[in-house]
């Protein structure tokens, strides 16, 4: 009952922030810095930082791997890594997903054994979470809902949103496409909440009649949705798609009623590193203002955001054209004159899908710094040849040439993990 107060207090309250903010009403969002400031000095990482000066620009920017190194110093709730990662991976291995140490929730990110984040949270953060998931992604429930939710794993996280007007059904991606085709049709959900790989078989088999659900409202999470996916799966579902950016750092963005992906800078501070001349694709280096047992001050993501200037919602809240991928899926060659280039999974994106418009699926992978391997699902056969074609005519415009393409035959997504179409392997392998 308390944690149901919490999140109704909260949710008035961000609505509250959000009207302020909205209204560039400065005062408040100062004093909830300062405050910010005045409980780092509880983290042993943070405590000089904040002794000095009253001012977040002075901390120093750190990344995943700086993160995760000084976990132990970090975290403002004296939690230990070891001891956090022995929880996690064991409640992940039995499935059993309510893992807490002294009443903070630890959960594990998705991503490769060795890069995986491990996030805190308290009852009141996650109360926080919870109201936020309200306001921006499902709606104040005035009528009962069922909502169908694809994750690799379950997260006692997700279990707080349940109440008697919200009903969660976790779908294991583990599972069988057809085990959650049967599940689905049964259940009739509200709401459908997965990743775009996943809606993509979901859309693919309603199309072909084996699936028939009408969600009212149908949410991508977890990984990268292109435009060309996206109107797609909008065609399928006959409705606005909505993108929620979330990751182990937080929940960064959420889309509007136009479907523009916008970071929720009512309480987010948003720095841009830019990472291209004309200063439209940047890392975006974040600060939290409330998360309190692990802190999360400027901290550098590796994402690569292409910025879009305005919406036509009217909000001034960063707006995000598109989430391209990570800055580890730029792919890199070398140039006639044996000078370093790198290019953006964006153009292979496009260069494949306005190649030809039969192309339904599609991955390239740089195995090597001269071959790339290109798989391309599509009706004709000429497909492969057209897309090879207008890779070789992108590479060739930044002066570079001899690289081999060679065709593959599965899209190298294995179940449970993140779709990426593009993608750079070579580091890996050298
Ligand atoms: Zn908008």
């Amino acid at each position: 009952m308390l944690f149901k107060l919490s999140i109704l207090y909260y949710l008035v309250e961000i609505k509250l922030t959000k009207w302020l903010y909205v209204h560039n009403i400065g005062f408040r969002r100062n004093w909830i810095i300062k405050k910010l400031i005045q409980h780092c000095s509880t983290s042993l990482f943070y405590k000089d930082f904040a002794q000095k000066k009253n001012d977040f620009t002075t901390f120093p920017i750190i990344n995943k791997a700086i993160f995760m190194a000084n976990f132990d110093a970090i975290n403002a709730v004296n939690i230990k890594l070891e001891d956090a990662l022995t929880v996690a991976i064991e409640s992940e291995e039995n499935r059993d997903f309510s893992p807490t140490i002294k009443g903070i929730t630890v959960g594990l990110s998705s991503g490769t054994s060795g890069n995986r984040g491990v996030f805190l949270a308290s009852e009141k953060e996650r109360a926080y979470w919870v109201a936020l998931v309200l306001d921006r992604v499902l709606g104040f429930p005035l009528k009962r809902r069922r909502i169908a939710f694809f994750l690799r794993a379950n997260s006692n996280l997700y279990d707080s949103v349940k109440s008697k007007l919200l009903a969660f059904h976790f779908f294991d991606l583990l599972h069988s496409i057809d085990a959650h085709i049967e599940r689905l049709n049964t259940l009739q959900p509200d709401i459908l909440v997965a990743q775009p790989s996943m809606l993509l078989e979901l859309a693919n088999a309603i199309a072909a009649n084996k699936l028939d659900i009408k969600p009212t409202k149908v949410i991508s999470v977890a990984e990268v949705l292109t435009p060309e996916d996206k109107t797609y799966l909008s065609n399928v579902f006959k409705q606005t798609i909505h993108q929620v950016y979330q990751c182990t750092e937080g929940f960064l963005a959420s889309s509007c009623e136009h479907g523009t992906l916008h970071f929720n800078e009512d309480f987010l501070i948003i720095e841009k590193k830019y990472i291209d001349q004309e200063q439209s694709r940047f890392h975006p280096i974040i600060t939290d203002l409330r998360r309190r047992s692990q802190p999360i001050i400027r901290y550098e993501l590796n994402d690569i955001i292409q910025e879009k200037t305005s919406c036509l919602c009217g909000s001034k809240w960063l707006a995000i054209e598109a989430i391209e991928g990570r800055s580890d899926d730029i792919l890199i060659f070398r140039n006639i004159e044996n000078q370093e280039v790198k290019i953006f999974p964006d153009f292979f994106r496009r260069a494949i899908i306005l190649a030809d418009d039969t192309i339904s699926d599609y991955a390239l992978i740089q195995t090597e710094p001269t071959h790339l391997m290109l798989y391309i699902k599509s009706q004709h056969e000429e497909s492969f040849q057209r897309a090879c074609e207008a890779i070789q005519d992108l590479l060739k415009k930044s002066n570079i040439f001899e690289v081999e393409i060679s065709q593959t035959n599965h899209n190298h997504t294995f179940k449970g993990q993140k779709l990426r179409r593009i993608k750079n392997d070579v580091r890996k392998t050298h």
